[in-house]
């Protein structure tokens, strides 16, 4: 059987503004299992990214459980949080999010200086240099390591993204609207990189508001003011690589 990632029973997320409390996320349940490729679909404003922001361990739950990969994160602390969403959790935004004026390499690099995997290694900074440049390489971006972030395309930045999320080997890929702020051929490669990560074993999860975009998943749960209105495979899943448009 297969090895259960995520377990979420009963989620709850409120935000209070000024005495105003605002119920984002209404009981929502479900599991995804290690390897699965699932989307998280909704319309704008129906809690996909709150939700997203929970299972990536960047922000708690109201009320609710949550569970990754046995271990109950509801009682965790801040620090300890912070710690495993590093070794465990990558994530591509819309935006890129990358440091402006800093180099491709340096940035892949970044999540590795804080993780366990280099602290007190030998040869540390090499070793952190070598895994970065292969992560890029897997990534096509092996001849741009030194060019600044501020001097690439866009798709190149997501690529990039792409790089500094997998660079921890983490549990899980968490992808909030990935090809939202792309032209539609580097979007497909963006799309063709994540399945290539999932044939690979990897787990993604990717947040969209296209039905296009969801298709490219295996599974697609769909959120609708916050609460889940669907869980569905996906019968005809869009490959990538299908329309030849990237060779
Ligand atoms: P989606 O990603 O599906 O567009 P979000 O999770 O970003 O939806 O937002 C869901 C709802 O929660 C929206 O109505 C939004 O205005 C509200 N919301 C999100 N973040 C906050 C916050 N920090 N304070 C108050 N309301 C918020």
């Amino acid at each position: 059987m297969a090895e259960l990632l995520i377990e979420v029973k009963d989620l709850f997320k409120s935000y209070k503004n000024e005495e105003i409390e605002t119920q984002v996320l209404k009981g929502v349940s479900f599991n995804i299992e290690k390897g699965e490729f699932v989307a998280v679909m909704g319309p704008s404003g129906s809690g996909k990214s709150t939700l997203m922001h929970i299972l990536g361990l960047l922000d708690r739950a109201t009320e609710g459980r949550y569970i990754l990969e046995g271990r109950d994160v509801t009682k965790l602390t801040d620090d300890e949080l912070a710690s495993l969403r590093n070794e465990k959790i990558g994530f591509v935004f819309q935006a890129f999010n990358l440091l402006p004026r800093t180099s491709v390499l340096e940035n892949v690099k970044l999540p590795l200086t804080y993780s366990s995997a280099a602290r007190g290694r030998k040869g540390a900074a090499r070793w952190m240099d070598e895994r970065a440049k292969k992560v890029l390489e897997s990534v096509g971006l092996g001849h741009r390591l030194d060019h600044f972030t501020n001097q690439i395309s866009g798709g190149e930045k997501q690529r990039v993204a792409i790089a500094r999320a997998l660079v921890n080997e983490p549990s899980v890929i968490f992808a909030d609207e990935p090809t939202g702020n792309l032209d539609s051929k580097s979007g497909l490669q963006v799309m063709e990189i994540l399945q290539e990560l999932n044939a690979a074993g990897n787990t993604i999860i990717l947040v969209t508001h296209e039905t296009f975009t969801a298709e490219y998943a295996k599974r697609i749960l769909r959120i609708k003011d916050g609460e889940i209105v669907g869980d569905e495979k996906v019968i005809r899943r869009r490959m990538a690589n299908d329309g030849g448009l990237l060779k």
